[in-house]
């Protein structure tokens, strides 16, 4: 019997995926999610239909009341937030049984929106600074697993970073599921030193400190956790060029000594083109990536500094 294709799993608002569960019985499906077919395995969630409200529904929204912020059916007056929040913690921990390594929510909602969500109160226009009661409730809980909105996914290199996320998160739960051990825990950091570096040039150091020393004495598991969730929202940071320049140098400078020297001078070459915004990093880090093949070199911390954007140069690209 030939096994299913293993694919990471990324948990997405039901409506981007097509499905209609939207408050007036439609969806807003989100195309770049039948690109990504090849590379995820999709896990559809919807947290008013999962509270029991029908497709279609009247509206729910985010009220400032004396309270805090409730989620409220203004038609009839209802309070839903005690139900969303109990639904919205078991929901978040069946996720994680299910080993999602990301999750995509759809902007705006008030109940699966990350960020700018419209909050309304008696007396002032709506404010845009809410959170939607689901997605606020799983990144508390879960804080290490990358989430982002769909409108984000549109930009390719927000895009880009959080599938280098997913993949990160992904590789972590295969580890896991072999069990923590120090050397695996500095296995896993030594795989990622690279990409960690491409994103924050003090990531590598930090995050090595930690599971040199644990401080706080952690169990593997607790020392595991502590470093995903650190390395994640290092990988949460902004791509900015010249990180990732002096990572691919460093990539270059852990080549094998007998590369010639005039061939070493022309990936520099490449950086620098790169660096200068002449050519896309997929450029030079093809050309690297070349080299290390010819050398017959299998250098780990490289290896995932290239793999996420393999990914992303077959899907991205058409965006
Ligand atoms: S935004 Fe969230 S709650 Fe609203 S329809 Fe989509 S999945 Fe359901």
């Amino acid at each position: 019997m030939v096994e299913p294709e293993y694919l990471p799993k990324v948990a997405v608002s039901a409506c981007l995926l097509g499905q209609n569960v939207r408050y007036n019985g439609g969806h807003c499906n989100f195309a770049l999610f039948d690109r990504l077919n090849n590379y995820i395995e999709k896990i559809s969630f919807c947290p008013e239909v999962g509270i029991g409200l029908g497709t279609p529904r009247p509206t729910v929204r985010l009220v400032n009341s004396p309270a805090g912020i409730r989620l409220i059916e203004p038609k009839s007056g209802e309070d839903y937030t005690q139900k969303m929040a109990e639904w919205s913690e078991l929901q978040s921990d069946a996720l994680i049984n299910q080993r999602i390594s990301g999750i995509v929510f759809k902007k705006g909602s008030p109940s699966c929106g990350l960020e700018r969500v419209k909050v309304y109160s008696e007396k002032a226009h709506p404010q845009k600074n809410g959170t939607g009661l689901f997605s606020m409730i799983f990144t508390t809980l879960y804080p290490h697993i990358p989430a982002i909105e769909e409108g984000r996914l549109s930009e390719p290199v927000q895009a880009e970073n959080f599938l280098a996320r997913v993949a990160m998160m992904d590789l972590w739960w295969k580890y896991e599921e072999r069990g923590w051990t120090r050397s695996s825990l500095q296995q896993f950091h030594g795989e990622h030193k690279l990409l960690l570096q491409s994103r924050s040039p003090n990531a590598p150091r930090i995050l090595g400190n930690l599971l040199a020393v644990n401080p706080e004495n952690k169990t593997m598991n607790e020392l595991a956790l502590e470093y995903i969730t650190g390395a994640q929202e290092y990988m949460g940071h902004n791509v900015e060029k010249r990180y990732v320049a002096a990572a691919l140098r460093r990539a270059v400078g852990r080549l094998p000594k007998n590369l010639p020297k005039s061939q070493r001078a022309y990936l520099h070459a490449w950086i620098d083109y790169y660096s200068k915004g002449l050519v896309p990093r997929i450029a030079s880090m093809a050309l690297i990536q070349q080299a290390y093949e010819m050398v017959e070199s299998e250098h780990l911390p490289w290896k995932r500094l290239f793999e996420p954007f393999n990914i992303v140069s077959g899907v991205m690209a058409k965006v």
